[in-house]
């Protein structure tokens, strides 16, 4: 390799002795004209030799950026420290420590419970610091499954490879909705446009050229792409000058600090109750406090107590808990082929109203089949099914000039089969299937286009809805070919080829080619056209090219719907989403599908065109929407997915939009949840989505919004489950400070061990409940509803109570059984010890039933099945089994002040527990029995 050129390597101009990456070719690229980039990076038209890869990549290592600088785990763990819980329990247990320090004598509680804060912060902090350690990670292994793959030539072969794979001297191919691998320099460029947005903070897309261009900073050189941004039309081949870290991305990425975490509506909402919640308890407290100091309480003991109680009500584990079942669904969707990139994605799910759904790939599988040619008035059908060279036309001859054109205006390529999977296509779906079908007529387009030559071309882009290319023959004549939906193309043609006889477009033959087209599209096909026109010189205008055509016929393909289509779309409608389809394809082929998948099942339903939809203008949309039928919405452009978007968001709808191609973006970024497809979609499209389908399929939306609904409801159950218990813990102390008891029924460091010992791993089993049956048998949450509606304050309120009551009723019972006046009573009397370890073993075990009554809000639990959460019976079977032990181990009776408890006793809270659940199905029965239809979220 001739290396005279100024070359950066490693280490080089400062940029860290770690880099492993480098450039190529220097500052003077952008001046060169294209043939002299070529000599000047070493390589060729053809790209790299597949041999000269490997020392290149020695030389420059991989296409990567240096991990970004985590923030450093010490500043996490500290990070821990300072939010306001931790604060809040700091200064708690620093003013316990000195109360034991001021008290005469000493008592070993109060440094038990100084002790047993400090603990409460430190476990708190350990759970908050894993919990999001454990986030980071499950983002990174989340972004790992959505590789970066790229289209590079090397040996002359069009090739899709990972990002990472590319080194300076590779030529990539790039088109529309295409991320930039590397920083490329262009050497061939059709109407290219970047989007430099994340490089230079300019939001225009701006026009990229393969021309030489001036001296001057690199960055501004019209003729280069760089890493980072994306192409926004057109497309290209550029040859790599620099990778990874040595690219202009790669030194801004390297300033930039990581971005800050953002919480979404859900976590934001339950910090602030579970502030509000504190709140109440450090009002609780004082309010305890107030009360006893009167009644000749000692002082300090009674500080310390209300502070315990206080202490005890907080809820600190609820914010760390809800990440944890966020993360939980935001996993399981993975599982399901659903990456969601923000947890906020989760949350809108639950609520997602409408979906607003393309119909390639996403309903039907994307593997396109021409199974019908139409030229000179015939129909010609084509046998043969997918990307195999097996078929036939019918009667090849009268097709061929149709063929070879829309042959010639593609850029996907067949990609022979290999060991691993049979034929497959790199690119364009439909076009892959204009390929086959030029094979099955016996073309051979590779010979056609080496006899012609492309010299130009203008891009597909949805919106005009065609493409053509720039031929130039032997004679040295040029010729263009255009394809495209045939409504568009016919409009542009004068002429048509009628048996190899140009004819005018009469109105006769126009009506002939329209019901050809209609024909087609009524058995659900997608239909091509192709046409053709001479040209003068090789550098015609778009205009010129795309008009004054000769039609050449009608192609038309089968696209199968996806089986799985037809269940999900039922689900949706169980679930009360409607569904709209929106599609640049014609109305006829739109109808045929959504009737086959279901999502049209009226006889007449509401089809819009996209030209339609510009004259309706803004009050029409909305009272277009207003009707609660259903809808299709055809030929329309990116621009009309984005206004339709907005009109829905305006009517209060929570809206899931699917995208592939670059225009999708903006549509993708305004909607609630914007899906993109992890298959087949653009770069761009996936960047601009929050989440991404691993299989392009409409029924991992609907999983998605299945598991996005059971995760709100699992927080509810939580919430509840921890709530409820709260109250049992207040309500028995109320009532003895009430009542002029002068000890409490359940100490600080008892309540500590409840929330922090045996009701943590149940709450988090809660969290990751499966979905409930009839989870999408019901109409979505209303966007507005609180997560702590009156509804679940009322269920709060009623398991409380009874717990409440429960709890009560055993402490009295037992201080009344003994005789005992209540003056008499000292912390270390038996009878007393006995009475505090039945309220705290009552509270345990009806927290085990009570975490089996909330996993159902209607249903009755034994429908689910009492088993179906063996993390849930473990959970509670902890917490029972820790209670046993503070119970009957002597070392923790110390601590606790606790009694062993017989046998009997046990069974007494048994039988108030399982009277607990009892209460609870009676009530559902109640529900499920008086109020069926109401199945509102809210008011269950
Ligand atoms: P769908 O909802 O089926 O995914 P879409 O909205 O993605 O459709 P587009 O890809 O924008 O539709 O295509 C719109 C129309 O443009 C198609 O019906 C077809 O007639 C035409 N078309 C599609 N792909 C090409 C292509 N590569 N070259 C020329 N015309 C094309």
């Amino acid at each position: 390799m001739g290396m005279e050129t100024p070359v950066r390597t490693p280490g080089d101009g400062g940029r860290g002795p770690t880099a492993p990456s480098g450039t190529l070719g220097g500052p003077t690229v952008p001046r060169l004209a294209p043939a002299e980039v070529f000599a000047e990076l070493d390589t060729s038209p053809r790209g790299l030799a597949s041999t000269d890869v490997a020392g290149r990549r020695d030389r420059f290592g991989f296409n990567e950026l240096p991990q970004a600088r985590r923030r450093g785990l010490w500043r996490d763990l500290a990070g821990q420290f300072t939010d306001l819980f931790a604060v809040v329990l700091l200064v708690a247990s620093a003013i316990t420590f000195l109360a034991y320090g001021l008290q005469q004598p000493r008592d070993v509680g109060t440094l038990q419970l100084a002790v047993a804060i400090l603990g409460v912060v430190v476990l708190n902090a350990a759970i908050g610091f894993a919990q999001e350690y454990s986030a980071e990670r499950t983002a990174e292994s989340l972004q790992a499954m959505v590789p970066h793959t790229c289209r590079v030539l090397r040996d002359g072969e069009r090739q899709e490879l990972p990002a990472r794979d590319l080194v300076p001297g590779d030529v990539v191919v790039l088109e529309a909705g295409d991320a930039v691998p590397a920083d490329c320099r262009l050497t061939e460029a059709h109407e290219v446009r970047a989007n430099n947005a994340a490089l230079t903070g300019e939001s225009d897309a701006v026009g990229r050229t393969a021309e030489p261009v001036g001296a001057g900073p690199v960055l501004e050189a019209r003729n280069c792409v760089f890493m980072g941004t994306d192409i926004a039309a057109g497309s290209a081949k550029a040859v790599v000058f620099a990778t990874g870290a040595a690219t202009e991305f790669g030194h801004i990425f390297r300033l930039a600090a990581a971005a800050p975490r953002q919480k979404t509506p859900l976590q934001l909402q339950v910090a602030s109750m579970a502030r509000r919640v504190a709140g109440a308890a450090l009002a609780i407290g004082a309010a305890l406090f107030a009360v006893r100091v009167p009644t000749g309480q000692p002082f300090v003991e009674t500080f310390v107590f209300a502070l315990g109680v206080m202490v005890a009500l907080v809820p600190e584990g609820l914010p760390a808990t809800l990440s944890v079942s966020l993360a939980i669904g935001v996993r399981r969707m993975a599982r399901r082929h659903a990456l969601v990139k923000q947890l906020l994605a989760v949350e809108a799910l639950g609520s997602t109203t409408v979906v607003c759904t393309d119909k390639t790939g996403t309903l039907t599988q994307a593997e396109m089949t021409v199974v019908q040619v139409w030229a000179g008035g015939e129909p010609h059908a084509v046998s043969g099914v997918g990307y195999g060279p097996v078929g036939e036309v019918s009667d090849p001859r009268p097709v061929r000039a149709l063929l070879r054109a829309a042959g010639l205006c593609c850029n996907a390529r067949l990609v022979p089969p290999s060991d691993r999977e049979g034929r497959r296509i790199l690119g364009d779906t439909t076009e892959g299937a204009l390929l086959v079908v030029a094979a099955k007529a016996g073309l051979d387009l590779a010979a056609e286009e080496a006899a012609a030559p492309r010299v130009a071309e203008f891009p597909f882009d949805s919106t005009r809805k065609l493409m053509s290319t720039v031929h130039a023959d032997t004679g040295g004549r040029y010729h263009a070919y255009v394809k495209g939906a045939p409504q568009e193309l016919l409009a542009r043609c004068s002429a048509i080829d009628w048996s190899g006889e140009r004819r005018p477009l009469t109105a006769e033959l126009r009506a002939a080619v329209i019901t050809a087209n209609d024909e087609l599209a009524s058995q659900g096909l997608r239909v091509l056209a192709a046409a053709w026109r001479p040209l003068a010189d090789s550098r015609p205008a778009q205009d010129e090219v795309e008009s004054e055509l000769t039609l050449l016929g009608l192609v038309g393909m089968l696209d199968p719907p996806r089986p799985e289509v037809s269940d999900a779309v039922n689900a949706c409608r169980r679930a009360g989403i409607r569904i709209v389809m929106v599609t640049g394809d014609h109305p006829l082929t739109a109808e045929a599908v959504a009737r086959r998948v279901g999502i049209v099942r009226e006889a007449a339903p509401a089809i819009v065109t996209g030209t339609q939809l510009d004259e309706l203008g803004e009050n029409g949309l909305d009272s277009l929407l207003d009707e609660s039928g259903e809808l299709l919405l055809c030929r329309v452009s990116p621009e009309h997915k984005m206004r339709v978007v907005t009109a829905l968001q305006r009517r209060g709808e929570v809206v899931a939009v699917t995208g592939d191609g670059a225009n999708d973006a903006p549509a993708l970024k305004h909607a609630d949840i914007g899906v993109a497809m992890g298959a087949s979609g653009t770069d761009v499209a996936r960047e601009a989505a929050v989440m991404v389908l691993l299989d392009d399929s409409f029924a991992s939306i609907t999983t998605a919004v299945r598991l996005g609904r059971s995760v709100y409801q699992n927080i509810r159950k939580f919430l509840i489950y921890l709530f409820s218990h709260n109250i049992a813990e207040l309500v028995p102390i109320l009532a003895a400070t009430f009542a002029g008891f002068p000890l409490v029924p359940i100490t600080a460091v008892q309540i500590l061990a409840i929330d922090l010992g045996s009701d943590v791993l149940p709450a988090l089993a809660l969290g990751a409940e499966p979905p409930e049956p009839d989870v999408m048998d019901r109409p979505p949450r209303a966007r507005q509803e609180r997560l702590f509606s009156t509804a679940v304050m009322g269920r709060v309120l009623f398991l409380g109570g009874i717990q409440a009551l429960g709890v009560t009723a055993v402490f009295f019972w037992h201080i009344h059984g003994s005789g005992i006046p209540y003056s008499d009573f000292t912390k270390d009397e038996p009878v007393y010890r006995e009475a505090i370890t039945m309220v705290q073993a009552g509270i345990v075990v009806s927290q085990f039933f009570n975490a089996l009554a909330v996993r159902t809000d209607r249903q009755s639990v034994f429908r689910i099945g009492l088993l179906s959460n063996p993390w849930l019976l473990a959970g509670g079977g902890f917490g029972i089994a820790l209670m046993a032990a503070i119970s009957y181990l002597p070392p923790l009776q110390d601590v606790f002040n606790t009694a062993p408890l017989a046998a009997a006793d046990w069974a007494v809270l048994a039988g108030f527990g399982a009277l607990l659940l009892a209460a609870e199905e009676t009530r559902k029965w109640w529900l499920r029995r008086h109020r069926p239809g109401n199945r509102k979220e809210g008011e269950r």
